[in-house]
Order: structure tokens, then C-alpha cells, then sequence
């Protein structure tokens, strides 16, 4: 049972069926699904949601699917975390994280999207999904769709960390290497779904896979007792996760869900080695002026953004801002959130914590706005772009172990 109506073309307005589209006939333009938002608000009570088990599927009626998810069914539904040491360092009184670093199964935000694009290519009967990818895309497809039996056809471009190429091999995927930057991977990939009966997750399935996104802003809606945060900090890559949170907490408002009349203000961070959104607000325009990505913040490496005129649209609409950080920067922020929290995340949330120190220096978020930012990815995937530290192996004997210390440290 669905609550979908149509799928719409965000240009032109033209309404289609519920089938496999990648953008509108008429005018290319992206497509959005469109729900019965009146009758979901029927059903969909505070109550039911809390009593259902935790999952994304909570959600499901705000959700394109027709049936039930036969895959990714612990996805989601992860910690909202109080940060008081962190922000005591930002200078944020009231900071939280929602931590997706320990999304299931593959550790990113990524789960969310995936876990509803297989689910609808099982629907549609599809035999056999793939992805353009940075990275962590690559992983959950990967996963996912071992899962459901289905074959996938993986493309990345030939520079990715060596954890996420393992990561997503490992699950019997045929990965193709591309030489290139993400954006040529995704135009081959246009390509291919021209020619063969697959669901590419980010191209032809692209309308249903966004919407998984939705419920990264309803959780933190619910986490947070059905408030809106003042604040929500989200890296960008193609600018579609920031966009979703953004609808998610404005269909919880349109649902009757939401406590508070306005939504929160959203802050968009990219590395300023690929900043072309950033770049967009800036100058005040929506206009994405395309670069050529260079960053070790891999995941977030797209230089030519599918929802880059609409994430730089949505952002000061919405009373946000738009930061850069540099590479060493996001180091900085990685280990901050580590040593602070316990929380290890890969370099796209280094990108957030840098940029959200800057945000309080400009005045952008007050120490006093209920501020959450978006931790998306898992430190142990970026490994390679930390500093490598290399030990000294001890004798096994207590004087070389005070030895090692340097004898700095005195028993009392
Ligand atoms: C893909 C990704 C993002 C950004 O996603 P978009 O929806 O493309 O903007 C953020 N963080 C991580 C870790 C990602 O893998
Ligand atoms: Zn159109």
C-alpha cells in the first residue's frame, strides 16, 4: 500500500506515473515523488511511529514503496548524540550529532538512499542494479544488493581510498575502475542505462533512492521530541542529502508532526577543494560554475552537482549559510570529533566539524541555537588520509614501558 501520487518534474511541473525515469521527457528536468500528504496524516500519528521498530521503515508511508522491504531493514534509526565537549570547544551550549557513521549495513548515510532504491529495483523486477559512486554509495549498493540476490555493476572513478574499493568487491560486485573524476563515471553511467534493462540507484532510479534521505531529518525530528533543531550542519557531495533533510522536517510540518511553525535553518559544508555549491551561495546565485574536484574529502568529490541549483537555492531560503575547509582543516575537525566525543569519522565529517567552527566564528550559528550536525561516513573507510603513525615496539618489561613514556609519568 502506497501514499505515492505521482512522480513530478521539479521544472516544468509535468506529473508522471510511478515507473523507471531518470528525468523528465519534456524538459530533462529531475523528478520528485509527490504523496497524498492529507491521507498520510490520517495514519501516520506520533504514536504509530514510536510504536514501530527501529528502522527507516518507521517512516514508510512518507516512503515510494508499493510493498514491504524485503532489505536493508536495520538501516537507520541511528544515536542523535549529545556533544557537550565538543561544543564546549565550538562554543555551542546545545549541540548534538546525529551519527551515521554507524549506519547499518555499510556505515554512512548511504544506507538510507540504497536500502530504498534496491527495495524498488525488487519492485520494478529489475535484473540488476549498479551506481555512479564516490565511495560509500559503491559499499551500500554493493551490500544491499547482495542481499536481495540481485548482480550489481559498480563504477567509481581510479582514485577512491583502497578500504572503500575493498568494501564493496568484497560483496561480489563487478566494480569498474574508471579513469576520470566522479562526474565522467556518472555520464557513462547515463549512458549505460540506455542500453540495458538495469536500475542505476543514482540515475534512472534516482527520484525513489533520493527520497531515503528524507529520513535522516525525521529522526532527528522525532530524537529530538518533534522539534526542528535552530541548526542543521550537512556536508555536501551532489547536494541531495541536504535537500531531503530540508523536505523531510517541512512534510513532517505539512503532516502535523512537527511542534514548531518554522524548520530549521540548514548549513551546507563542502571541502574548498570542491566547493562549487559553497561557491553558488556566495555569490548569491544558483548558477553551479562546475570544478575539477581536488580533495582528499573523496566522498564529497563531485564537481558538477545533479542538485547543486537547488541546494544553493534552499540554503539562504531556508536562513543558512555555506562553508568551505581546506584539507588540513578537515584533519583538524576529524581528530577534534574523535578526541572529544569517541567518535571516529571519515574526512566528509572532518568537513563538517571544520566548517562549523567557522560558521560560530562568522555569527552564522549563535551558542545558543539547538545547532545538529550530520556526521555521515566512518573514520575506519579514510584511513589513508590521516597521518600514518609508525610505533616502537617495547621490550615486554615495565622499566622499557616507563622508558617509552619518557618519564613524564610518576605513580603517586
Ligand atoms: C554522498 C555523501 C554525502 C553527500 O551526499 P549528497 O546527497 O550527494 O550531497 C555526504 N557524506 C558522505 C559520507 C557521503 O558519502
Ligand atoms: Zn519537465
Amino acid at each position: 500500500m502506497s501514499f505515492v501520487k505521482v512522480l513530478k518534474c521539479r521544472e516544468c511541473g509535468r506529473e508522471y506515473p510511478v515507473k523507471l525515469l531518470a528525468g523528465c521527457e519534456d524538459c530533462f528536468g529531475p523528478l520528485e515523488v509527490d504523496y497524498h500528504y492529507d491521507a498520510i496524516a490520517d495514519v501516520l500519528t506520533r504514536d504509530v511511529i514510536a510504536s514501530r521498530p527501529k528502522s527507516i521503515w518507521k517512516y514508510r508511508e512518507l516512503l515510494p514503496l508499493e510493498s514491504d522491504p524485503v532489505v536493508g531493514l536495520s538501516t537507520g534509526a541511528t544515536p542523535l548524540v549529545r556533544a557537550e565537549r565538543l561544543g564546549r570547544k565550538l562554543g555551542i551550549d546545545n549541540l548534538y550529532l546525529k551519527n551515521d557513521a554507524v549506519n547499518s549495513p555499510t556505515l554512512s548515510f548511504k544506507d538510507r538512499v540504497s536500502a530504498v532504491a534496491i527495495n524498488k529495483a525488487l519492485e520494478f523486477k529489475l535484473e540488476a542494479v549498479g551506481c555512479a559512486s564516490t565511495g560509500n554509495l559503491a559499499n551500500s549498493v554493493a551490500a544491499n544488493a547482495a542481499a536481495a540476490g540481485l548482480p550489481s555493476f559498480i563504477l567509481i572513478p581510479d582514485n577512491l581510498e583502497h578500504s572503500k574499493v575493498v568494501a564493496t568487491s568484497i560483496y561480489g560486485a563487478r566494480l569498474i575502475t574508471v579513469k576520470g573524476n566522479y562526474d565522467a563515471v556518472n555520464r557513462l553511467c547515463s549512458q549505460i542505462v540506455d542500453r540495458y534493462p538495469w536500475g542505476f540507484v543514482n540515475v534512472n532510479l534516482r527520484p525513489f533512492y533520493a527520497e531515503g534521505s528524507k529520513t535522516m531529518g525525521y529522526e532527528i525530528a522525532e530524537q529530538l521530541g518533534w522539534r526542528a533543531p535552530d541548526a542543521i550542519v550537512i556536508p555536501m557531495a551532489g547536494g541531495s542529502l541536504i535537500g531531503k533533510v530540508y523536505k523531510g522536517l517541512k512534510e513532517l510540518q505539512k503532516i502535523g508532526l512537527l511542534k514548531d511553525s518554522t524548520v530549521s535553518r540548514l548549513y551546507g559544508a563542502q571541502a574548498a577543494g570542491c566547493n562549487p555549491i559553497i561557491d553558488a551561495v556566495k555569490r548569491g546565485t544558483r548558477e553551479i560554475r562546475p570544478v575539477k574536484p581536488n580533495t582528499i574529502a573523496k566522498s564529497l568529490a563531485i564537481g558538477n552537482p545533479a542538485d547543486g541549483y537547488y541546494a544553493a537555492g534552499l540554503i539562504p531560503e531556508s536562513g543558512g549559510w555555506a562553508e568551505d575547509a581546506t584539507d588540513p582543516e578537515i584533519v583538524e575537525g576529524i581528530q577534534l570529533l574523535a578526541e572529544t566525543e569517541g567518535i571516529f569519522t571519515e574526512t566528509a565529517g572532518g568537513v563538517t566539524i571544520a566548517v562549523t567552527k567557522k560558521l560560530l566564528q562568522q555569527g552564522r550559528i549563535k551558542s545558543g541555537d539547538l545547532t545538529v550536525l550530520a556526521i555521515t561516513g566512518n573514520g575506519l573507510k579514510t584511513l589513508d588520509a590521516l597521518p600514518l603513525e609508525t610505533l616502537q615496539a617495547i621490550e615486554p618489561k615495565l622499566a622499557a614501558f616507563e622508558e617509552a613514556l619518557g618519564g613524564i609519568y610518576h605513580v603517586a
